[in-house]
């Protein structure tokens, strides 16, 4: 048999056509590598076999049983076809049952002996319902542990399975990327034992022993690779720019805050050095990161560079864009917005005056990544909000100059810990403090019986001329569901607030519709905004100062933090009232919280303590970017241990040949597309 290297691409394998190609494509999957790195998402234990004599009600089991009479077919209605199978194993006799399941008639002959797996009823007779079903002795989805795995339109789990169990034969004995030293040394199983269980475990513990080293490789090379990035940063040089910011802080209608001038001056040491600055500012919401990469903007613009600004969503980039034209007012600075709702030859305009370097300062969501975009003298790039994005992106951005300035914004405050591990290639400034005239912002947690008191005190918190944001119950993510639900949602709050103009919000509208409601809102015309929590990150309309969070319990700490933060932006009391449709003491404890607390950083240490890091990123983004295992929390000592071997590492303190190094670093130079590469 010949061996089939890694990067062979998935259409060698049998049965994979065009349109599998695309549904594993949609996945990111293309070779035999991105498929045996497309681990497993959760395993169903299908080892327990019972007698049919022996089961009970609503357990899972496999049964072996044999076919005693032909398949018995029923129509009970219009639409719903019943199919009964009568099988024995000797000790009594148990009828399978599906539904509208035609295939399956002319499938079991009398005699033939098969495994069956299912959930049992015994009420209103012995039966397994929808059973998964093998040929004795043909098992592959039965009477072992079966990988589930994140799917698509067009995949099936057993058809995945299937191509990563010849996957992992086609490419026989895999080359090792650990050094057999770092193994023996950190009790890691080799690599061809990891990839056959952490796919198709034999048991817990064989699971539990691939996924610690697989794990461990993922965070020691994500480490090896950030370090050394920032080994070589501290030598690259770029731009020096000396114009000091203060004629420019000089005409804000505030006065900065010491965190802001203590990181201003950070800022402004970097861009001077002739060093690259790659500098992460961490803030809580509200605490004035914007003036601060004003004030960096500023320097480099006036020292005839430009700036790329790159915000997650097109709210916030449009927002950004407004506060900086304001904040610029009289700097005569150009500065222009690179929306995806531009119309083409105002696309070409905006892109010719950056080539030209007209314009100085670009605001943008990743469409300023695009290969069209090209800039006269990039100077800075600046990321906000930061873990919406990738390593990989950062570096693109900052890429389209040359030794370009780069400031990466956070407002989600970073455990110490996290911070290290995502931003290990960048210096951390944090701004600890907020503007002066902040109220704190009273919080409530509380069940369902408190709903009419809670309108009741909207209602007169916008007599009083203030503005609310309700953010709208949870659905499952589905376009269709996203948009019913918050209509929905909207107007039956109408009802209560009959006389209230109310505006909705979701993540599925049209940039140019998500303006104009946020404006009305802004301008005061909206009073309520009834929004999914995309509101969560930036949206600034200060007179806005209750808030109402539905199902307050299925979000995690920081996420609420974020959410609140959008109000308190004045100088009028502020509320948030978390609305939890659970009494489980676990869920009001876990509300508490963000009651006592109003620190962003200890609010994520605790997020993080109680969910652990999957979470803490938001639900859309399933574990730490990059990491497929490792998980910050339950890894935290494989952590600290990969810590120490990416140093020893890199400072060649680990005895390996030529040859295991060359296999390593070829691993990590993978990781960030080559964009990081080390030798
Ligand atoms: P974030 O850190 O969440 O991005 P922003 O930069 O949006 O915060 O600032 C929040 C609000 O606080 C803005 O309206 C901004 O004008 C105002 N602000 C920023 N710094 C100060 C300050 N030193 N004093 C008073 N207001 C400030
Ligand atoms: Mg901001």
């Amino acid at each position: 048999m010949t061996i089939h290297p890694l990067e062979t691409p998935i259409t060698q394998l049998p049965g994979i056509g065009p349109k599998r190609t695309d549904a594993f494509g949609r996945l990111g999957i293309f070779t035999f590598k991105d498929l045996l790195e497309h681990y497993p998402r959760a395993y169903e234990d299908r080892t327990t076999f019972k007698k049919i004599i022996e089961l009970s009600h609503d357990e899972t089991v496999c049964i072996k049983a044999t076919v005693v009479a032909p398949m018995q077919t029923n129509l009970i209605r219009k639409n719903m076809r019943i199919s009964s199978l009568r099988v024995s194993d000797g000790t009594g006799f148990l009828e399978l049952i599906w539904f509208n399941n035609r295939f399956l008639d002319a499938r079991f002959k009398k005699g033939e002996t098969y495994v069956f797996y299912g959930k049992v009823r015994l009420t209103p007779k012995k039966q397994m319902v929808t059973p998964i079903f093998e040929l004795l002795d043909n098992q592959k989805q039965t009477g072992r542990i079966v990988p589930l795995y994140s799917l698509t339109e067009g995949l099936t789990e057993s058809l995945v399975s299937d191509c990563v169990q010849q996957v992992l034969s086609l490419c026989g004995q895999l080359e090792d990327p650990l050094p057999s030293i770092i193994r023996s040394n950190h009790r890691l199983c080799e690599i061809n034992y990891a990839l056959a269980n952490i796919h198709f475990p034999t048991g817990k513990k064989e699971y539990e022993i691939a996924r610690r080293r697989l794990a461990f490789e993922e965070l020691l090379t994500f480490q090896i690779a950030l370090f050394s990035l920032k080994k070589r940063q501290a030598s690259c040089s770029a731009p020096s720019m000396h114009t000091s910011p203060e004629p420019f802080l000089q005409s804000l209608p505030f006065t900065p805050t010491g965190a802001q001038n203590r990181v201003i001056k950070e800022i402004a040491a970097d861009l001077a050095s002739g060093i690259a600055m790659n500098r992460l500012v961490c803030g809580d919401v509200g605490s004035g990161k914007t003036a601060v990469a004003a004030s960096a903007i500023y320097t480099t613009v006036t020292s005839g560079y430009q700036t790329a600004f790159m915000a997650p969503t097109e709210i916030l980039a449009a927002q950004h864009y407004e506060s900086l034209q304001k904040m610029f007012r009289n700097h005569n600075i150009e500065i222009e917005l690179l929306s995806g709702s531009l119309s083409a030859s105002r696309r070409r305009e905006v892109l010719e005056k950056l080539r030209s370097g007209k314009t100085q300062v670009v605001v943008g969501t990743h469409a300023l990544l695009s290969d069209d975009v090209h800039f006269h003298c990039l100077g800075l790039a600046i990321t906000d909000e930061q873990h919406r994005f990738g390593v990989n992106q950062r570096r693109t951005l900052s890429e389209k100059g040359e030794n370009t300035h780069v400031l990466v914004m956070s407002a989600t405050p970073i455990p110490r810990t996290l911070a290290f591990i995502l931003y290990g290639d960048l210096d951390v400034s944090i701004i600890d403090e907020l503007p002066p005239g902040r109220q704190k912002i009273d919080t409530f947690a509380v069940g369902e019986n408190y709903r009419q008191r809670i309108y009741d005190f909207l209602a007169k918190e916008l007599s009083s001329g203030r503005q609310a944001y309700i953010v709208c119950p949870l659905v499952e993510e589905s376009e269709v569901l996203e948009l019913e639900s918050v209509t929905e949602y909207a107007q039956k709050i109408q009802k209560s607030f009959p006389d209230t103009p109310i505006g909705i919000l979701h993540g599925k509208m049209k940039p140019a519709e998500k303006e104009a409601v946020m404006s009305a809102f802004k301008q005061g015309d909206l009073r309520i905004l009834v929004a999914t929590s995309v509101i969560e990150v930036g949206v600034d309309v200060p007179n806005a100062t209750f808030m109402l969070i539905e199902n307050a319990e299925r979000y995690g700490l920081s996420q609420l933090h974020q959410l609140r933060g959008r109000v308190g932006r004045g100088t009028e009391k502020s509320y948030c009232i978390l609305l939890s449709q659970s009494n489980h003491e676990t869920a009001v404890n876990r509300l508490n919280v963000m009651k006592k607390q109003s620190d962003g950083f200890a609010i994520a240490e605790e997020d993080l303590k109680q969910r652990g890091p999957g979470e803490f990123f938001g639900t859309k983004q399933h574990g730490l970017p990059g990491f497929k295992l490792a998980g910050m929390f339950t890894d935290m000592e494989l952590l600290k241990e990969t810590t120490q071997v990416a140093r020893d590492y890199l400072e060649n303190r680990i005895p390996i040949t030529e040859e295991e190094k060359k296999t390593l670093n070829k691993k990590i130079n993978t990781l960030f597309n080559n964009h990081v590469t080390i030798s």
